[in-house]
């Protein structure tokens, strides 16, 4: 245990997050780097380490967090962070995006704030980078299979390097011109800098992994093809399919999915030429989604010079008791969290849904009618005489993904059946209907946590070995629901 009087002794503390003034002007990341080092001890000191440690169970890794928190505690950092690989691939990632179900399930949390775990986590990872003990491990020997994996999202990276590192051949397609999936052009600057992913590939490619970028398969490569070249394939395509809002005027310049806004941000951000960009300087921005994507829309309008930011959310306002009814998803909080991008401005509307856009004689959209909702009798009820029109000069669609990619020919051409949510159906070994072929992520699950992907991709990995070999040591931290 680490400090057995910790949690009587020392409130929880977090990491510092550079002063809005100064952040909103550039890119970086928010948080201070480091900022948690002077308190790391008294903060890890804090875990009980519970007989029953809950945190493990909030996790979809099972996290070792007691574990770790009593090496970071005593100044262990190499121990501590061979402690937080043994069940994350990066926690670097998941220290910086994760919302951290863990510390929803700290014991502590029952009647003080819960142990810092996110932080505690990130700080570790850092610092081993920093002390250069985060190293490639290559396989001893090949097994002389060969696997391909699609997608180079959190999935199908963790799936890549288990299964690199078990001694398989593994080639990760990645249609876009870089890797990284949504981690890259889906996840601004200020919350992830690239740098972290960039590491992290460099760590593969030296363990063996290939990665192949700018080939869709579907498209560039056909499934047969894929099929012939390995001997199991991997689908860790992710949710792309963006759900859309068929209201007059959506089809008016200015109107985009989010989606199409952030990557091309994202591109900036990495020194691309962009043209034409999609840019919030000067205009009256609205963001309608109240999820993260929806926040990443909001932070990335103040970067870019927004005259003004508004996120509209067609659920009611926490607490809101004008509505007997305002939290009929209450096991469904992180619709409505406050994030950095939040903090830095910007106003929220709630109860509200779009009826159509209005737009000049050039086609541009200037205009956003909207009317006030409530729920009665389980639906969603639009109040006459509350509609309004708000300005709007630029419009991000984040209202969420229904499924998998059904354009680029993926899904027919494997001949891959699709569940009821429109992800890909899967067995609870990760099997598609198709021999060989395998799901992870949010190909499968559905939209989730960056958690849940790396999870997925480290149990598809187990099921893929197994499938290989006959029997497999690779962890498997989840099955598949
Ligand atoms: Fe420590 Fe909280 Fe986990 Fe208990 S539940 S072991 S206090 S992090």
């Amino acid at each position: 245990m680490a400090d057995p009087k910790g949690f009587l002794t020392h409130g929880r503390e977090v990491a510092r997050s550079r002063p809005v003034g100064e952040r909103v002007r550039d890119w970086n990341e928010v948080l201070v780097p480091g900022s948690l080092l002077p308190i790391i001890s008294e903060q890890a000191g804090r875990c009980m380490d519970c007989g029953i440690p809950f945190c493990h169970n909030g996790c979809p890794l099972g996290n070792l967090i007691p574990e770790w928190n009593d090496y970071a505690y005593r100044d262990r950092w190499a121990e501590a962070s061979e402690r937080l690989h043994a069940t994350n691939n990066f926690p670097e990632f998941t220290g910086r995006l994760c919302p951290a179900p863990c510390e929803s399930a700290c014991v502590l949390g029952i009647n003080q704030s819960p142990v810092t775990i996110k932080n505690v986590e990130v700080t570790i990872i850092d610092k081993a980078w920093d002390n250069g003990t985060v190293k490639p491990r290559p396989p001893e020997r090949l097994s002389g299979r060969t696997v391909a994996v699609i997608g180079s999202g959190p999935a199908g990276l963790a799936a890549a390097q288990q299964l690199t590192r078990a001694g398989h051949t593994v080639a990760v397609y990645e249609r876009a011109d870089r890797v990284g999936g949504l981690l890259r052009y889906g996840i601004p600057e200020f919350k992830m800098e690239k740098r972290h992913i960039n590491r992290r590939i460099e760590q593969m490619r030296a363990e063996g992994t290939r990665f192949r970028t700018g080939v869709e398969i579907g498209r560039d490569l056909t499934a047969t093809d894929l099929r012939k070249r390995y001997d199991a394939v991997v689908i860790a395509a992710g949710a792309t399919t963006a759900r859309d809002l068929p209201v007059p005027g959506r089809e008016l310049n200015g109107v985009h999915q989010a989606m199409e806004y952030l990557p091309l941000a994202n591109k900036v951000q990495e020194g691309d030429h962009v043209t034409p960009p999609i840019s919030a300087e000067g205009k009256h921005v609205i963001v309608i989604g109240g999820g993260d994507t929806g926040a990443d829309c909001v932070g990335t309008a103040h970067r870019q010079g927004a005259a003004s930011v508004t996120q509209l959310e067609i659920m009611p306002r926490p607490g809101d008791d004008r509505n007997p009814v305002a939290q009929p998803w209450p096991t469904f909080p992180l619709l409505y969290k406050v994030t950095s991008a939040h903090e830095e401005g910007g106003r929220r509307v709630y109860s509200v849904s779009t009826t159509h856009f209005e737009g000049d004689e050039d086609g541009n959209v200037q205009w956003l009618h909207l009317v006030e909702v409530e729920f009665a009798d389980g639906r969603l009820n639009r109040k006459p005489g509350t509609e309004r029109r708000i300005p709007a000069q630029l419009v991000t669609l984040a209202m969420g993904f229904t499924g998998t990619d059904r354009d680029n020919g993926l899904v027919e051409q494997f001949g891959l059946e699709l569940d009821e949510r429109g992800n890909i159906a899967r067995d609870a070994d990760f099997r598609t209907n198709v021999p060989g072929v395998f799901v992870a992520g949010d190909a499968g699950r559905g939209q989730s946590l960056i958690v849940w992907a790396i999870a997925e991709g480290r149990s598809a990995a187990h099921a893929v070995d197994r499938h290989l070999t006959g029997a497999s040591d690779l962890p498997a931290p989840i099955r598949p629901t």
